[in-house]
């Protein structure tokens, strides 16, 4: 049967690692090099059809700053799916992706789908986080892994289907 489901999903991660990239490039097919710090929030919604399913993202892209932190939990509350970002030419990203991950498993709803995006994976040369580190990371805890370019279009879409392929089906 033909299912239609409404998924709350938010992105998480360190300002500059580029989630509103990753969304733009997803809802819009756009990249911009310089582009603008998200101010509190941003909605967005894209549909994507997953075999017989449809799935209507409400997507939240959140700012990333310390100064925003307290906002965070009226993104991910309720949320069915959250993407952690991360930079792949930055330690210090991941860690502060780790601990998204963290306050998440202590405050967010436990059967969210939960992935982790390495994302500027087109900056081989200027890697800090191996694909290994990270992978043991995701697996250990309970998420999936892709690394991702939002500016050479690398595992973007994918990153969204698999998301929607993993969700409860009503
Ligand atoms: P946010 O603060 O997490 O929303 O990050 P942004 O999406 O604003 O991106 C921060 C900067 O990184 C911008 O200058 C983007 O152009 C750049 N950026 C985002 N994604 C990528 C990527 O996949 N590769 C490269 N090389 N740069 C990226
Ligand atoms: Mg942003």
């Amino acid at each position: 049967a033909n299912s239609s489901i409404d998924a709350k999903l938010v992105l998480l991660g360190d300002m500059g690692a580029g989630k509103s990239s990753l969304v733009l490039r997803f809802v819009k097919g756009q990249f911009l090099e310089f582009q603008e710090s998200t101010i509190g929030a941003a909605f967005f919604s894209q549909t994507l059809a997953v075999g017989d399913a449809t799935v209507k993202f409400e997507i939240w892209d959140t700012a990333g700053q310390e100064r925003y932190h307290s906002l965070a939990p009226m993104y991910y509350r309720g949320a069915a799916a959250a993407i952690i970002v991360y930079d792949i030419s930055s330690s210090e990203s991941f860690e502060r992706a780790k601990k998204w991950v963290q306050e998440l498993q202590k405050q967010g709803n436990p059967n969210m789908v939960r992935a982790l995006a390495g994302n500027k994976c087109d900056l081989e040369d200027k890697r800090k986080v191996t694909t290994e580190e990270a992978c043991t990371y995701a697996e250990e805890n309970g998420l999936f892994f892709l690394e991702t370019s939002a500016k050479t279009v690398i595992n973007v879409n994918d990153i969204f289907y698999e998301i929607a392929r993993r969700l409860p089906r009503a």
